[in-house]
């Protein structure tokens, strides 16, 4: 095929839907609405806290294997950091108690039968769960699975919301299945979390563009595709661009990798009737301006976040200039003002850092002769809503998801929201964007 690729978006979908039709020797143009690449994985400068964010905290693992092999092609595994084993700390602040999954590293899971390193409380017959979730129907959700217990209590459910971006109640336990699949089933070796040292768009963005540009590749920022015209003769002729309508040749293709609101949006006109998820779910972050980073010792210092149990605040993770929190599925606070979710999340995660403070500081803390190292009033913050961050991972929605390829001959989709198998991921972005350039090559 000697035609231009058209890629439509530049989230890590379209970044890898890009990078793979370079690879295969096409030429490519990426046009990007907003005035910078990324999408839903990117960082940028915060004026009001006055250092670089991230929109969200990420977090990988090392199964996630496309998502690494993208960080190769564009030579940024290294950007990357972790604890290096596969260990997750966990803080439940109704009882004050802090713990560390430590997941073996082959695929026996010894670790479930060491009290040391599974989690506090859990009884082995709430393993039949995890079974039952892996076996589980089209319409079966997360919590019909789950016994009741403390494996569900204190990490099923917590992760169950990380993953799947779903209350369990409503969550499709096939999704979670396929993760579990992917990463737990295979022992903690596919299990080792990752997350960007510096921030996502020096991880996954910038290299990414770096390595589009030296291949040759146009990348269009602020270039809002508006509309895809037919020719009748079932294939795209026109993208509509800010400037007016842009011709497409005879062999061009098209891959569209914008967010499922989007996609709805610009199929209905060629593609009536194309399903696409409508149900989505928030999450929210918040950044909290303060440098911890060398203070903070034990599990949480060497691994950089931890899991919380008990609160409205589910993750938490200690980076250079700021302390960052992730609340999963958070159309439920939607009602709730950014000033008292701040207020209600600081103190929550007081409980978790207070006892992790290298010892010297504590000691000192409490002769009063340092600094106060956590203010008991929240520190300067900025609160951030993805308000449509993932779609949502129901059983209903699951169905919506379309293949990347269409009716139309040279048009294929892209994104996390496309049929992945996998919940809306980094790891599924990805995914989607080398498939629609296989499943162009095929057309
Ligand atoms: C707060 C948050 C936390 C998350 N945490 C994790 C996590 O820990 N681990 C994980 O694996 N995943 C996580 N995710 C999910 C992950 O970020 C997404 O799955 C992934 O980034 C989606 O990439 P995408 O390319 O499919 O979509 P997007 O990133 O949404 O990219 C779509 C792009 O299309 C552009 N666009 C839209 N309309 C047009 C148009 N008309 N013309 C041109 N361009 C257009 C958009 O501006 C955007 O850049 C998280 C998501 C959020 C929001």
């Amino acid at each position: 095929m000697s035609g231009c690729v058209h890629v439509v978006g530049g989230g890590l979908a379209g970044l890898s839907a890009a990078l793979e039709a370079l690879a295969t020797g096409r030429r490519v143009v990426l046009y990007e609405a907003g005035p910078a690449c990324g999408g839903r994985a990117r960082s940028y400068e915060d004026r009001q806290l006055g250092c670089r964010i991230d929109n969200g905290n990420h977090l990988l693992l090392s199964a996630n294997h496309a998502t690494f092999d993208y960080l190769d092609r564009i030579g940024a595994r290294d950007t990357l950091a972790g604890p290096g084993v596969p260990m997750f700390p966990f803080s439940d602040i109704r009882s004050d108690l802090h713990w560390t999954l430590r997941l073996s590293r082959g695929r026996i899971p010894w670790w479930v039968l060491d009290r040391a390193r599974r989690v506090p409380g859990m009884r082995l017959r709430e393993l039949l769960g995890l079974v039952r979730m892996l076996r589980a129907g089209e319409g079966t959700t997360v919590s019909d699975c789950l016994l009741p217990g403390m494996l569900a209590d204190r990490l099923m459910v917590p992760l169950s919301i990380a993953v799947l971006n779903t209350q369990p109640e409503a969550g499709s336990a096939m999704l979670m299945a396929a993760m579990m699949r992917e990463s737990l089933t295979l022992g903690g070796e596919a299990c080792v979390p990752w997350f960007p040292r510096l921030g996502l768009s020096e991880s996954l963005v910038d290299p990414a563009l770096a390595h589009l540009a030296a291949g040759g590749a146009l990348v269009r920022t602020g270039s809002r595709v508006s509309g895809l015209v037919t020719d009748g003769r079932g294939r795209v002729s026109e993208l509509v661009l800010p400037e007016g309508p842009g011709r497409l040749g005879e062999d061009d293709q098209v891959v569209l990798a914008v967010t499922a609101p989007v996609a709805a949006e610009l199929l209905a006109g060629p593609l009536p009737g194309q399903a696409v998820p409508d149900q989505f779910e928030s999450i929210l972050n918040l950044h909290y301006r303060i440098a911890l980073q060398d203070r903070i010792g034990g599990d949480l210092g060497r691994a950089g976040f931890a899991g919380i149990v008990g609160g409205i605040a589910e993750w938490v993770f200690v980076k250079a200039d700021v302390v960052s929190v992730t609340i999963s599925a958070a159309n439920h606070l939607a009602g709730r003002d950014s000033v008292s979710v701040a207020a209600q999340v600081w103190d929550e995660i007081v409980r978790v850092l207070r006892p992790a403070l290298r010892p010297s500081i504590q000691a000192k803390t409490q002769r009063g002769s340092a600094p106060v190292v956590l203010p008991s009033a929240p520190p300067p913050n900025r609160v951030l809503r993805e308000k449509r961050a993932t779609f949502a991972a129901t059983t209903a929605q699951q169905r919506l998801r379309p293949g990347s390829r269409t009716d139309l001959r040279n048009l294929v989709l892209a994104g996390d929201w496309t049929d992945t198998g996998l919940p809306a991921t980094i790891e599924g972005a990805i995914r989607s964007g080398k498939s629609a350039i296989r499943a162009l090559a095929g057309s």
